[in-house]
Parts: structure tokens; sequence; C-alpha cells
């Protein structure tokens, strides 16, 4: 840790190791875990991070030992120290690739905020409990993932523990995202039984409890391998990972980067087991800043204007600082500390004397930054979600997604004096995407949208504390919104002049229709073919 605040101030846009000169965006991997409570993300995240450096654990857990003991020096140190990733941003890199994490809250915190970290990203690792397979929360958060064809590796997790059979878990993940999978590294054994993982592509065989990594050149069949398994593993071995390399697709980069395959890693967080191999992965396959939607086209990563969007803002991340942070995702050009940038939506410009980066738990200011980067800029309120800044161009960045809210409420106003404070509070909030505001075509009480619960008390409180209105929050007999349209703009009209009560309007005057449950939706929907009811929506 000693080293984190040298590391941090020189984070430098050196050439890259490798030969054939990059530019410094082609470096840049910017990426998301997504995945349901309790998988490993936490833990695959403080792998990686280990792995490229940003933690520095004296040696301890990279020190070559049996993976039990590294085991336990980790969970010691990690006790002792209390580390724990909860950054939105963790920068760090390894032989010359700059890889920016981005960390989407998973658990009951779930917020818009996960969803729209997805869009700042270049790619997605989604990790899968081997027990458990695909839960609600990983394909919900897949289905954001589909929506900007964000590629996607799997890590299956926990192999070293008694897991379901890796060819049901391929299955599943076809059959439930439809993706193609490409099995990557395959398991051998399980609980008790596991012997390690063997990478099919590079036939090598990654030893369970050591860090022992021993090549293959006879793949499959070398006998050497047959040795090293002992006869009784590695038949079973050998006929599932023929099968896993033949009766699946093979690696093609092209369907994984236009996110129509996945490749698949079966290892383990808690051991350290083929995260390597996951990094690796990410180097060199995971797209590289790809082109950014905005109104007037994609924005190329080789623009040499500056330009990024605002995709998260955090208030008093940092108790003692008690500030406004608003995450930056840059989309072109190299961003130099001190620089003016257009603040397109107010139309003013605005000054970047201390953009921060982060890594681990720490930050530090950062001199420079490149497309794919993601920096915090302190501010007080100017800078929101969505929000474009560019170096003197006036155009817009698309595709923040507003999403089907999970709670709905009735707001009510104590004081009736009030309604102005309270509809600019509103007005305000649904533009800073704490909470969406409906307005019913019929009666004037306005209905707010959340995803979590958690928010509806937040708003409450800044309604209270920035607008001096006191609200609360009424139960409604709706639980479902969806935003509705049509091709045919005669039966939208039509449906929407049927179903009055149940259709209300977004704050850019979409229609939304509003039922009791899934089953009424999915009834509703059953006799309405032609109209189209989408859980998600871009804000424009
Ligand atoms: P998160 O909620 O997704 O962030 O999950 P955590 O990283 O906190 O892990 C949840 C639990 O699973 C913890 O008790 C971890 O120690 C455990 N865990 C994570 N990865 C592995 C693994 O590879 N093998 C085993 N056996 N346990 C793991």
């Amino acid at each position: 840790m000693s080293t984190l605040a040298s590391d941090a101030a020189t984070r430098s846009d050196a050439a890259p190791a490798r030969p054939g000169a990059r530019r410094p965006y082609e470096t840049r991997r910017t990426f998301a875990i997504i995945s349901h409570p309790d998988a490993g993300k936490t833990t695959l995240t403080e792998k990686l991070l280990l792995s490229g450096g940003a933690i520095e654990m004296a040696g301890a857990v990279r020190s070559k030992g049996n993976g039990r003991r590294a085991k336990s020096d980790w969970m010691e140190i990690e006790k002792n120290r209390g580390i724990s990733v909860t950054s939105s941003v963790m920068t760090f890199e390894k032989e010359g690739i700059n890889f920016n994490l981005l960390d989407t809250p998973g658990h009951s915190d779930f917020s818009e905020d996960t969803y729209r970290t997805l869009t700042a990203v270049d790619s997605a690792i989604m990790v899968i409990d081997a027990a458990k397979g695909i839960e609600a929360q990983t394909k919900k958060l897949f289905e954001i993932c589909r929506l900007r064809d964000i590629p996607i590796i799997t890590f299956v997790n926990k192999v070293d523990r008694e897991g379901r059979d890796p060819f049901e878990i391929l299955d599943e993940i076809e059959a439930e995202l439809a993706l193609t999978v490409a099995p990557m590294v395959w398991p051998v054994g399980q609980g008790g039984l596991f012997k390690g993982c063997y990478d099919l592509a590079k036939n090598d065989f990654l030893f369970a409890g050591s860090d022992r990594t021993q090549h293959y050149a006879g793949g499959l069949d070398d006998p050497a391998l047959r040795a090293a398994l002992g006869e009784s593993a590695y038949a079973g071995f050998r006929d599932a990972a023929e099968l896993a390399q033949e009766g699946y697709a093979a690696f093609d980069p092209e369907a994984y980067r236009q996110g129509h395959l996945t490749p698949v890693i079966f290892g383990s967080a808690l051991q350290n087991f083929a995260v390597d191999r996951l990094m690796d992965f990410i180097a060199e396959h995971a797209p590289e800043p790809r082109p950014q939607p905005s109104d007037r086209g994609p924005v190329d990563p080789s623009e040499e204007k500056v330009s990024g969007f605002v995709f998260k803002v955090q208030a008093n991340m940092d108790p003692k600082h008690r500030d406004r942070v608003a995450f930056v995702r840059f989309c072109s050009g190299h961003f130099k500390r001190g620089m003016k940038l257009d603040h397109v939506r107010s139309g003013k410009p605005i000054a970047v004397s201390n953009p921060i980066y982060f890594v681990a738990q720490e930050r530090a200011l950062t001199e420079e930054a490149h497309a794919g980067d993601v920096i915090g800029i302190p501010n007080h309120g100017t800078l929101q979600v969505g929000d474009t800044l560019t170096e003197g161009e006036s155009f817009r960045f698309t595709g923040l997604p507003a999403f089907a809210p999970e709670v709905l409420r009735r707001v009510r106003l104590a004081d009736t004096m009030k309604m102005k404070q309270m509809r600019r509070g509103l007005e305000d909030l649904a533009q800073e995407g704490l909470v969406q505001v409906f307005r019913p075509t019929i009666g004037s009480d306005f209905i707010v949208g959340v995803v979590g619960p958690l928010q509806l008390d937040v708003l409450a409180a800044r309604i209270a504390g920035e607008y001096k209105a006191e609200v609360s929050f009424e139960p409604v007999q709706y639980n479902v919104a969806r935003w509705i349209r049509s091709n045919d703009e005669r039966a939208l009209k039509e449906f929407v002049r049927e179903n009055t009560l149940n259709v209300v309007r977004d704050r850019d005057d979409w229609p939304v229709y509003l039922c009791k449950d899934e089953w009424d939706l999915r009834y509703i929907m059953s006799r309405n073919k032609d109209i189209a009811f989408d859980a998600t929506r871009e804000i424009v």
C-alpha cells in the first residue's frame, strides 16, 4: 500500500511495452463485472487489483506456495487492513495495458446507477457461481449489456467447490441468455476431487493447490498430461474436454466483440485460479474504447478533440471532503489537467483543475486521460448524469438508458402552497437521474418511480433540504411500468385512448403503461400484439 501514492501520481502514457506502438487509447480496457450477490465479484475484483499491482500485498499472496496458504494469508491481511473494494472506479496497469474497472454496486442498493455504469464500459465480465448458474441479477445486468452489444466474458467461479455439471452451466448460458458459448478453460474434477483447470486453447494445465502451470504440446492426448492427472481423473476429463472443444463453438474474436459469443473460463477467484487467464484475455481480446453514440453520430476514440459524458454522480463520496463527484468517461481526445471543457447542457465552460482518479481505495490527482479513461470531477451540482463535456463542440452523447421503475408511488405534498418548489425539485432530481416522474392523463398527482426503495428516502430528504417542501409517498395500485410504442401510430393512439387510466407520461412526454403486476402485463401484451412494451428507454 505504501507505494500507492507514488504509483498513483505517475499514471503515465508512456509507449506500451509491446512492439508496434499503439496510441494511448488503444491500451485502455474499460470494463465492469456483472454478477448476482455472493457469486464472487468482490473476491475477483481484489484478485484483479492484486494482479495489476494496485494492491501491494507485501509479497504474501504472490509468493509461491500452495493455494491454501495463499488463501489464508490473503484473508488475514484483508482482515488486518480492512481492504475492501468500494471505489466506483479502479485503475491499474499491467504490461502496458491500462485497466479501468468500473464498480457496479450489486447488492440491496441496486439502482439505476448500476445500469448507467454499464453505458460507460466497453466490455464486461459475467461472474457466475458454479453451484448456482445464472441468477436473477446476473440476467438483469446481462440484458443491459445486450442493449449496447457489450462483449461479455464469462467466469464460472468457485470450481474448487462442489458445483453443477459444467455442461449444464454452458447450456444454461446458451439457453437463458441466447449467447453462443465458447469454453476456454475447463475444470478437472470438483470439490474434493478438483485437480485444476485446462486451457483448451493453449493446452496449459493449471494445477490446483499451486501456482504451477504446465504446457502440454500434445494437447489432450499428451501422455505426460495423462500421467500428471492419474488414470481415473484423466479418463473422465479427456472425454469431457473433447466434448467441450468439439460440441461447442470455437472462440471467434469477432463474434465475441459483437456480443454474440461469450468465452467461458471456469476458475476460482478465492484460490486465484485462472484469474490471470481472465486478465490476459481482457488485455488481448476485450475491445479498446469503442465509438460512443451521439446526436452527431458515433464519436471515435481517435478524434483529436476531447469529449466525454457523466454517467454517475456521487455525493459525499468521502466524508472528509464532503463533495459531489461526477464520474466522466472520456470518449475521445487527450485530456490534460487544467483544461477548459464545454459543458454542453448549460453552454458554459468549466475548468477541470482537480480531476481525480482512483487506485483501489485511494484517490489522486491525474495529469491526463485518454478515451476509455474515467475521472472524477468534484463539483457543487453543476454536473449531472447524462451531461456531455467537449472541447468546444456542441453535440451530446446519447444512449444513456432510463429503466422501467420497480417501485411506484404517488407523491403527497404536506403544504399545497409549496407546489412550485416540489415540482422544481422533482424536475431537477429527475434530471439528475435519481427518480422518474410521471404525469397521469387524468388527475394532477405526480407518480414517481424508482428502481430501489432507498431512492425514495433520498428523494424526500433532498426535496425537503434543497427545495424546502415536505413530501411523502403513498402506494399506488401499480407495480409495473412499461414505455409503449408502436410502428402503427393509430394503434398506439387507440391503445392510449382505451387505457387512459393506466397511461401516464414521463418527463419527455413519452407514454408509459402502468399495471398491477407481470401477470396483467402479459395479459395486456397478448391482446395488443402491435404495441411494444419496453422495460428500457434512452435518455435524450
Ligand atoms: P460478491 O457478493 O459477488 O462480491 O461475492 P464475494 O466476493 O463477497 O464472495 C462471496 C462468498 O464466496 C465469500 O464468502 C467468498 O469467500 C466466497 N468465494 C468467492 N470466490 C470463491 C471461490 O472461488 N471459491 C470458493 N470456495 N469460495 C469463493
